[in-house]
């Protein structure tokens, strides 16, 4: 691997100021991006995902990892800045442009399993983070997600019932997987600094309850935490037989979504699913 020069300097080089539109922060600092490329484990020689990066640091430290790394990046100023990387690391890199929303990951990733690492752009971070969580094979084709978001975001994620911040995304991140904030991540470490803070969550696939379905499990949790301040005898009234299977599971109809616990929801929807 020949010398390479500091990101910052890349960046310079190929004038990649950052675009806010495109949700542009970048890290710089090569010990936190090699702390973020060890999340997951021992990478060497398997594949991953990357999405969004920019002018390449954490693809970086992915490669000095020894991954074989595909990246989407929809910014195409960055491609130049990309392409010099992928020389430093020959065929260990490929990078697609284009937007991760409408990427065909399966084929994107040639039927391997891979793991996803991405410090995700904000704005479409959490559709992304839908979309792997919520297929209904399981386990997934992708081994684990170590993906930076803001830290209110990530603290939805890992959230525990009885919390403010515990909702449908908490749900969806546990019900089948395990998910960890991983790393707190403070925002003077970006350049430009975003308003907020930031955190790491490490993602990694569980057993599937036996008999629940994702959709509707996904439907059972829009409706109930849709009107999270209401009893559930209200906020389930729209989902036919939850009121039923409430009261089979012995579930008090007068508590409110966000005092059941994830088995809960498991259980409410496998009742509703057999019911189907
Ligand atoms: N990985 C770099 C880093 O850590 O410094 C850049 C992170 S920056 C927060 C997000 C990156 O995602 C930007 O390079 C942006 O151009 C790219 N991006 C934004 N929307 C995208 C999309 N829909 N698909 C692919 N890349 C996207």
């Amino acid at each position: 691997m020949t010398a390479l020069p500091p990101i910052r300097e890349v960046i310079a080089r190929h004038g990649l100021s950052a675009s806010k539109a495109l949700g542009q922060n970048f890290l710089l600092d090569e010990q936190l991006l090699a702390r973020i490329a060890a999340i997951p484990g021992d990478l060497s020689d398997r594949a991953v995902l990357e999405v969004g990066p920019g002018p390449g640091g954490l693809t970086r430290a992915l490669l000095k990892a020894g991954a074989r790394v595909t990246a989407i990046e929809m910014d195409r100023r960055c491609l130049p800045a990309l392409a010099e990387l992928g020389e430093a690391f020959p065929g260990r890199l490929s990078v697609i442009e284009g937007d991760a929303l409408k990427l065909d990951q399966g084929a994107a990733m040639g039927g391997e399993p891979f793991a996803v690492l991405s410090n995700l752009p904000y704005n479409v971070g959490t559709a992304l983070f839908v979309k792997w969580l919520s297929g209904e094979q399981w386990p997934p084709q992708w081994t684990s997600l170590t993906l930076m978001f803001q830290r209110e975001v990530a603290e939805r994620i890992v959230a525990q019932p009885g919390t403010g911040a515990y909702g449908r995304l908490a749900v969806l991140a546990q019900w089948r997987a395990e998910a960890k904030l991983a790393l707190k991540v403070h925002r003077s470490a970006f350049t430009p600094p975003p308003k907020v803070m930031s955190a790491v969550v490490h993602i990694s696939p569980a057993e599937a309850p036996a008999g629940v379905s994702a959709r509707v499990l996904e439907r059972l949790t829009e409706a109930a935490f849709g009107q999270r301040r209401k009893m559930l005898r209200q906020s389930l009234k729209g989902v036919p037989g939850a009121l039923d299977a409430l009261a089979r599971l012995g579930i008090d109809e007068t508590r409110r979504a966000e005092t059941l616990a994830v088995a809960d929801f498991v259980a409410l929807a496998r009742a509703l699913h057999q019911n189907q």
